[in-house]
C-alpha cells in the first residue's frame, strides 16, 4: 500500500499532472514501495516554467529590496532547523540515509541559508576608471528563470543548495528533484513560501531524465544548474547548445585521497574510512582511490580494517547507531555490484566487504559491506570510472611524482586529498594536482563561505562563497557621457 502522494508543485500550491502520469518511489533500506509521485510531461514542465516566468517579470522577488528577500532567507533557514526530525525521517525514507546522516545534511542546508542571507544585500558590480566627462558602472542582474536538476544523494541539502544562490539573488527557480528521490523538494518549496518567498518563485516538477531535457530545452529557463553524472551533463551541453544557455555542471569525479609516510597516519586512516564509506559512499568528492606511499601501506591497511570492525556500522538506517545505509536504488545496486565482479575479474584483490549484509528487518534492503580493493592499478576500470558506492580501489606509489602521476591519471578533476606533516609539499601539489578542490590533513570539508568549481570532466562554474554571484547573474556595463558634449564622429587620420 502507498502512504504517500508526491506532486509538482508551482504557483504555490501541490499540483497534479495534467496527464494521469504518475511513477512510484521505493524506500531503499526495505525494497518497498511507499510513495506514488506525479510525473512531469511537457504541459507540466510548461505550466511550472511559464509561472516562474511571469512571477520573476512581475518583479515580486526579483526587485524586491535586498533587506526583505534577506529577512525572508533567514526565516527559512530557522523554520528547516524547526523541522530537522522531520525533514531527516522523510530523507530517510526516500533515499536510505541513516538518521545520523539525515539530520546532519537537514542542519547544513539550514546553515547554508542562513549564511546565502547577506548575499542579497552584497554589492553587485562596480565602477570603472575611465576618462574625464564619463561615469562608467557595472551591474549584475539575475538571469530569470533557473532550472535546478538534481542528484539523489543528498536530495533536501542539494534542493537548498542548488536554489538558494539563484533565489537569493532574484532569480526564480524550477526545481527537477531526481526520480530516486522526490520527496523532500516539495517539503523545501512549502517552506520557501511559509518563509514569505511569494507565490511562483520556487517551483518543483517531478520526473525522470526526459522531463530534466524538457526543462531544460523550455526558452524561458535562461540558465541551468546541475549536478550529476558527466554523461548527463554533456548531453545538457549539447541540448542546449542551440539556444547558447549558461550551464552550471557538478558532474561526477574519482578523488584521489593521497597518504604519505610523514603523515598522521591515525588521522589519515579515519578520514579514508569517512572518505570512502560515508553516506554508502554516495558523494561525489569521496576517497575512492587511496594512494599510499609503499612503506607505511601494509601498517595503514591494517589499521583501516580494524577501525572499521570496530567503529562503523551498517544497518538499519532507522537505527541511531547505523553509520552506513543501503545503496539508493535497486539500480545502483546492481551497478555496484557489477563493479565488484569487474575489479576481481580485472585482477585487483578484494581485501575486505564485497558481500551484502542480512540486516534484520531490511532483508530486501540494498545493502553492501565497505568494499576495498588492493593491487589495482591505474588503468584498470575500477581505478578510472565512478562507481559511487562503498568501493575504494588501493594504489601505492613510491615518489611524490608518482602520486601525482596516478592522481592525474583521469579525466575527472574534482577533488584530491593530501596527508602530510610537511606543508611545503601541500602547496607544490596543489600545484600539480588536476583537481578543483584540494584538502590537506582534513578530508571532505565544504564550507559555504568557500567557493569551489570541478575541473575536467567534473564540471565548469563557480559554486558557494561570493563567486557563484558570477554563475547567477549576468553582467551589464554601462558607460555614460555626463560631459555635457557629445562627440561620436568618425575618427579623422592622424
Ligand atoms: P544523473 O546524472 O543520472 O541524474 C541527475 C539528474 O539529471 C536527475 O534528476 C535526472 O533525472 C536528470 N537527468 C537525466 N537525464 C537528463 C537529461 N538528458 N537532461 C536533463 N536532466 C536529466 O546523476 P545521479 O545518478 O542522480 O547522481 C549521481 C551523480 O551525481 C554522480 O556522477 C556524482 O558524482 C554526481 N554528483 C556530483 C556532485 C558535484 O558537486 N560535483 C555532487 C553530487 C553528485
Amino acid at each position: 500500500m502507498h502512504s504517500l502522494n508526491v506532486s509538482h508543485f508551482y504557483a504555490g500550491e501541490e499540483q497534479q499532472s495534467l496527464s494521469s502520469k504518475r511513477f512510484e518511489s521505493v524506500n531503499p533500506a526495505s525494497g518497498t514501495k511507499y510513495a506514488m509521485v506525479e510525473y512531469g510531461t511537457d504541459d507540466d514542465v510548461s505550466a511550472a516554467v511559464e509561472n516562474a516566468h511571469s512571477t520573476f517579470v512581475s518583479g515580486i522577488w526579483s526587485k524586491r529590496p535586498p533587506a526583505e528577500r534577506a529577512q525572508a532567507l533567514r526565516k527559512l533557514a530557522a523554520d528547516i532547523e524547526l523541522r530537522i526530525n522531520f525533514l531527516a525521517m522523510m530523507e530517510m525514507r526516500d533515499c536510505g540515509k541513516p538518521m545520523v546522516n539525515a539530520r546532519r545534511d537537514v542542519m547544513r542546508a539550514s546553515s547554508l541559508v542562513s549564511y546565502f542571507s547577506s548575499l542579497p544585500e552584497q554589492a553587485l558590480g562596480s565602477v570603472y576608471a575611465d576618462d574625464p566627462g564619463y561615469h562608467s558602472y557595472s551591474t549584475r542582474e539575475p538571469y530569470g528563470v533557473v532550472a535546478s536538476i538534481l542528484p539523489w544523494n543528498l536530495p533536501f541539502l542539494f534542493a537548498v543548495w542548488k536554489s538558494i544562490p539563484a533565489l537569493a539573488l532574484g532569480n526564480s527557480v524550477v526545481l527537477k528533484p531526481s526520480e530516486e528521490t522526490p520527496v523532500t523538494a516539495i517539503e523545501f518549496a512549502k517552506l520557501c513560501l511559509l518563509a514569505g518567498i511569494p507565490a511562483g518563485v520556487v517551483n518543483v516538477v517531478q520526473g525522470d531524465g526526459v522531463t530534466g531535457e524538457v526543462l531544460v530545452q523550455h526558452p524561458l529557463v535562461k540558465k541551468i544548474t546541475f549536478t550529476g553524472s558527466t554523461a548527463v551533463g554533456r548531453k545538457i551541453l549539447s541540448s542546449t547548445a542551440g539556444q547558447v544557455k549558461g550551464a552550471h555542471l557538478e558532474l561526477g569525479g574519482k578523488t584521489a585521497n593521497i597518504v604519505f609516510n610523514d603523515a598522521d597516519i591515525d588521522a589519515a586512516v579515519d578520514g579514508a574510512l569517512f572518505s570512502s564509506f560515508w553516506n554508502t559512499g554516495q558523494i561525489c568528492t569521496s576517497g575512492t582511490r587511496l594512494l599510499l606511499q609503499q612503506e607505511i601501506a601494509p601498517a595503514f591497511l591494517s589499521k583501516l580494517e580494524q577501525r572499521l570492525k570496530k567503529t562503523v556500522t551498517v544497518g538499519d538506517p532507522a537505527r541511531a547507531e547505523t553509520q552506513v545505509g543501503p545503496l539508493v536504488s535497486k539500480r545502483q545496486y546492481d551497478k555496484v555490484r557489477e563493479y565488484i565482479d569487474l575489479g576481481v575479474s580485472e585482477g585487483a584483490t578484494l581485501k575486505f566487504g564485497g558481500d551484502a549484509p542480512v540486516i534484520a528487518g531490511c532483508e530486501s534492503g540494498y545493502f553492501l559491506n565497505p568494499t576495498l580493493f588492493t593491487d589495482v592499478t591505474s588503468d584498470m576500470r575500477i581505478a578510472q570510472e565512478e562507481i559511487f558506492g562503498p568501493i575504494t580501489c588501493v594504489l601505492t606509489f613510491k615518489t611524490e611524482q608518482d602520486a601525482v602521476d596516478i592522481a592525474n591519471d583521469t579525466e575527472f578533476g574534482l577533488a584530491a586529498t593530501i596527508w602530510t606533516s610537511d606543508l611545503a609539499r601541500s602547496r607544490r601539489l596543489s600545484e600539480n594536482l588536476n583537481a578543483g578542490i584540494l584538502w590537506t590533513n582534513c578530508i571532505n570539508r565544504i564550507r559555504w563561505n568557500i567557493p569551489y568549481e570541478g575541473h575536467g570532466l567534473s564540471g565548469m562554474g563557480e559554486d558557494l562563497g561570493t563567486e557563484c554571484i558570477r554563475t547567477f547573474t549576468k553582467l551589464k556595463t554601462n558607460q555614460v557621457n555626463v560631459s555635457g558634449v557629445t562627440n561620436v564622429a568618425f575618427p579623422v587620420a592622424m
